[in-house]
């Protein structure tokens, strides 16, 4: 049997493959959905950040917890943190949908959980 030469120049040498989110550079592990913080019910209690510690981190500004990284820990760390959750507020949701949750979470005026509520200016004008 003899092979045509010629077929090594016939075959593609990469094939692409559409990304589909189980990509080990998206999950760490071939995971299919990523993990979200659904920033406007979180309390920052902070049980989920010291659970999957690379995954979740208290935003200094809202002191809201928020996922910074979908690789950093094992699906079975993150869903263990996701269990300690009191408010039930941690997602899992396709890759897909990220920068839309995002892009709805910056468009909310979220109240600072790490300073005390501002006081009015009536209740200014009364101190003075
Ligand atoms: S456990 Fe839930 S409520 Fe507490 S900081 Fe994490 S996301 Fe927020």
């Amino acid at each position: 049997m003899s092979i045509d030469p010629s077929v090594a120049f016939k075959a593609r040498a990469q094939v692409f493959i559409e990304p589909n989110g189980k990509e080990p550079c998206l999950g760490g592990q071939l995971r299919e959905q990523a993990v979200w913080v659904d920033e406007s019910i979180c309390i920052g209690c902070r049980y989920c950040a010291h659970v999957a510690t690379n995954t979740f981190v208290i935003e200094p500004d809202l002191g809201r917890s928020r996922a910074i990284r979908q690789d950093g820990d094992s699906t079975e760390l993150i869903q263990e943190a996701i269990g300690t959750c009191p408010v039930n507020c941690i997602h899992w949701v396709p890759f897909e949908q990220l920068d839309d949750l995002r892009a709805r979470l910056d468009a909310l005026d979220l109240q600072d959980l790490g300073k005390l509520p501002q006081v009015s200016r009536r209740n200014q004008r009364r101190v003075k």
